[in-house]
């Protein structure tokens, strides 16, 4: 190969030479002999390129990804390698790149862009070349991707991953316990009105441990104080939310505090009768955090800003997997995956039934159909 490869510039300068001679007599050039010899091309390098591949995740040993494309001036014959024989093979004359013998790299849930280096060499020079491998998201069960979403957002909207401070995320669940009974005060509408009791009934359809929210006639009777009306209100009634509210150009604002004989009030203010901005509120007084899908089209009712015109499924079902008895307070989160999972499977779960059987004994099974 290498002395093929030598040879090439030096036929042709004879067949220009000897052509030049047949067409007659103005071609007097006759190039010596001499001065051939030393014009040997000197070799250089190979070229390649960083490339970029899909690959629907879960592959199977063996499936192809693709072609590492690498060229060489001289056209010698190239040789591939790659520095993740354990999750990738490449054929070393072709570049033809394969899934090796461990795939469990290539789970979407886990990982959604691989990068591998590629090296190729002519026998004398190498280059190397990053290849990025981008996996597609299949459905690859037992839960269908949107019901992973579903406790992704669970799980951000509930530990407060809002945060993006790993310090400050929660370790538990905390739900709200023993209902809500709602105390509708300031411009109360029949508008307003209506477009309240129509989230109760919406989130109390979704509730299955009990809990349940209800609006109430006296301030005394309630655990949460609603105020419809401009902000402006807000600065006698709960002057210490007031600073707060106005310097975020907030339109609605909730929070829980403890008074001093130890019972819990949450105030709930909205500047509008509108119905997302208030179950954006209530959301928050379920326990929920802001969420992060917050992107068209799919924007939750928990985005912290331009709220959606109506919450997503998904918020929904967040409010009925958090008030499931399933998910009690206090649970510690590393238990979520394996409690919502089973929910969404509609299996028992192993977390509660242990409960049931240190207390019930035998009996747990009845109790868990009541509970
Ligand atoms: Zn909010």
């Amino acid at each position: 190969m290498f002395l093929l490869k030598k040879s090439i510039p030096f036929l042709m300068l004879l067949l220009i030479v000897s052509c030049s001679k047949e067409e007659g007599a103005k071609t007097t050039t006759i190039i010596p002999e001499k001065k051939v010899e030393p014009i040997q091309p000197e070799n250089t390098g190979p070229t390649i390129q960083d490339q970029v591949f899909t690959l629907s995740e879960n592959p199977t040993i063996g499936t192809s990804i693709g072609t590492v494309l690498a060229s060489d001036q001289e056209a010698d014959p190239l040789t591939f390698t790659i520095d993740s024989e354990q999750y990738l093979t490449i054929n070393a004359t072709s570049g033809e790149l394969q899934v090796s013998q461990d795939t469990t790299l290539f789970d979407f849930e886990t990982v959604q862009e691989l990068e591998f280096e590629i090296t190729v060499s002519d026998a004398e020079f190498e280059n190397s070349a990053i290849i990025t491998l981008n996996l597609e998201d299949e459905e690859d069960g037992p839960l269908t991707n949107y019901q992973k979403e579903v406790i992704y957002q669970f799980k951000y909207m509930l530990l407060y991953y809002e945060s993006q401070n790993p310090e400050a995320y929660y370790e538990s669940i905390y739900k709200r316990e023993g209902g809500l009974q709602l105390f509708l005060d300031g411009n109360v509408t029949d508008e307003f009105e209506q477009n309240v009791a129509a989230t109760l009934e919406t989130y109390n359809a979704l509730f299955t441990d009990g809990m349940e929210i209800t609006i109430v006639s006296t301030l005394e009777e309630a655990n949460v104080h609603v105020y419809h009306g401009p902000v402006e209100a807000i600065k006698d009634l709960w002057p210490f939310h007031y600073d707060y509210i106005v310097s975020n150009g907030f339109d609605g604002y909730a929070a829980g505090y403890q008074l001093d004989n130890g019972d819990y009030k949450n105030t709930l203010w909205v500047n509008a009768t509108n119905t997302v901005l208030f179950s954006h509120e209530l959301g928050h007084l379920l326990a929920l955090s802001h969420s992060d899908l917050c992107y068209e089209p799919k924007r939750s009712m928990m985005c912290a800003s331009s709220l959606p015109a109506e919450p997503l499924p998904l918020d929904y079902d967040i409010l009925r997997y958090l008030y499931h008895p399933d998910v009690y307070l206090g649970m510690p989160a590393t238990d979520i995956d394996e409690v919502l999972t089973n929910i969404m499977l509609n299996l028992p779960s192993s977390k509660t039934q242990k409960v049931f059987k240190t207390k019930h004994e035998g009996n747990y099974m009845k109790n868990l159909m009541t509970y």
